[in-house]
């Protein structure tokens, strides 16, 4: 699933690519997509000019000029490829497509999901506020003013639970999932299926010091392309040879050479070495 660093490089390569752009048609091939009624979508969407792009979690927001804002959720395995007036398509573009942004000048946005379990939906640009609070996601990681303290502090609300799922909860912190939960637990060497009440204060600064290199890392290479995920450039993103443990089990560490192994948590996997992360 794309998680915060392969959301943010989408949304910065978008916001050079499309803002200010006018979107004069939309194909919608699978409408389970868009969670409002078609005619709808494409009434307010169709002749309306993209303003500014943002984040928030995993979630994109498309702010366009009418008071409405696309928001659009990647969820597993959604992509948003971009391509100029007359480029030549790739097979990447037209894989799995099921909605088509056609700008002014001739490029297009394609929004592209094998699993389909993505989403678009239309808010508000003056009500989006509040429905991030419904959704109740925690702090922006890369945020400067998500500290220590404020770490500290969530984790005291959720002792009881396992420091794997605290991570991906996004309610605890937005937008780390599986591969950067894996790979922050690996460098504070600390083990996925720890409770979060037994973390030495140490460990936590540890999980906290991981947060904020490994994620800004991550984004620098363009997020990790482990399966599905592609850039807005139809490019794969460079971090998958930098990762630790994430989709290596069986594999050696390759800090002390033990075998990577792999737990699953509530649905989930986490991967760890035995050796480097304490129990
Ligand atoms: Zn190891």
């Amino acid at each position: 699933m794309p998680e915060l660093p392969e959301v943010e490089t989408i949304k910065s390569q978008l916001e050079k690519l499309i803002v200010d752009k006018q979107i004069l048609k939309v194909d919608v091939g699978l409408a389970k997509m868009v969670k409002l009624p078609l005619a709808k979508f494409r009434k307010i969407v169709i002749g309306s000019k993209i303003k500014k792009i943002s984040r928030r979690a995993k979630i994109l927001i498309f702010k366009l000029s009418n008071g409405w804002s696309i928001l659009v959720h990647l969820k597993m395995s959604g992509r948003l490829i971009f391509r100029k007036k007359g480029a030549k398509l790739q097979i990447e573009d037209t894989k799995w497509n099921h909605l088509i942004y056609y700008f002014k000048d001739g490029s297009r946005l394609f929004h592209n999901d094998l699993r389909q379990f993505g989403y678009v939906k239309l808010i508000k640009t003056d009500e989006l506020d509040d429905f991030f609070k419904k959704e109740k996601l925690g702090p922006e990681p890369l945020k400067k003013d998500f500290s220590l303290i404020d770490f500290s502090a969530i984790l005291k609300q959720k002792s009881k639970a396992k420091i794997k799922q605290f991570l991906i909860d996004q309610q605890n912190i937005s937008g780390i999932g599986n591969i950067y939960s894996d790979e922050i637990l690996f460098f504070a060497g600390v083990h996925p299926l720890r409770r979060v009440a037994d973390l030495k204060p140490e460990e936590s600064k540890k999980i906290f010091d991981g947060i904020k290199k490994i994620l800004p890392k991550a984004l620098r290479l363009r997020g990790t392309s482990d399966n599905d995920y592609l850039d807005a450039l139809g490019n794969k993103g460079e971090y998958a040879i930098q990762l630790k443990v994430y989709g290596r089990e069986g594999e050696k560490c390759k800090k002390c050479r033990g075998i990577i192994h792999r737990v699953k948590i509530g649905g989930r996997s986490a991967h760890f070495c035995s050796k480097c992360q304490k129990i």
